[in-house]
């Protein structure tokens, strides 16, 4: 599928019940983005890595965000996974600047 054949959300949760995730599929053991079916890797890995990534900083997000560093010690920062065929913005995250990408979803290959 190309970006031209993107789907809308109501078009992905109506047709597709392999979707995990409002533009996450599953499709022969592999994630994939739902809107465009770019690849993501296999479903016992972290799809995020196979994403496009933005950080920014929290504060950085608008009027009704305001700056961590005023409650903590940390370096927190607001990161934006984005689809690499679409754009399309597939999880997101706040974290401290070093931490690791969170793996918040793994399947089990052999149960699907
Ligand atoms: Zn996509």
């Amino acid at each position: 599928m190309s970006t031209n054949d993107a789907r809308s959300i109501e078009e992905v949760r109506d047709g597709d019940d392999r979707t995990v995730g409002d533009y996450l599929a599953v499709e022969d053991g592999s994630f994939a983005c739902a809107k465009c079916g770019h690849d993501l890797g296999p479903v016992d890995g972290n799809y995020k890595e196979h994403l496009a990534l933005r950080e920014r900083d929290v504060e950085d997000l608008g009027d009704l965000w305001i700056d961590p560093s005023i409650l903590l010690d940390e370096d927190i920062v607001f990161r934006e996974f984005l689809c690499p065929g679409c754009a399309t913005r597939l999880a997101t995250e706040s974290c401290r600047r070093d931490d690791p990408i969170v793996n918040g979803l793994r399947l089990d290959p052999e149960t699907l």
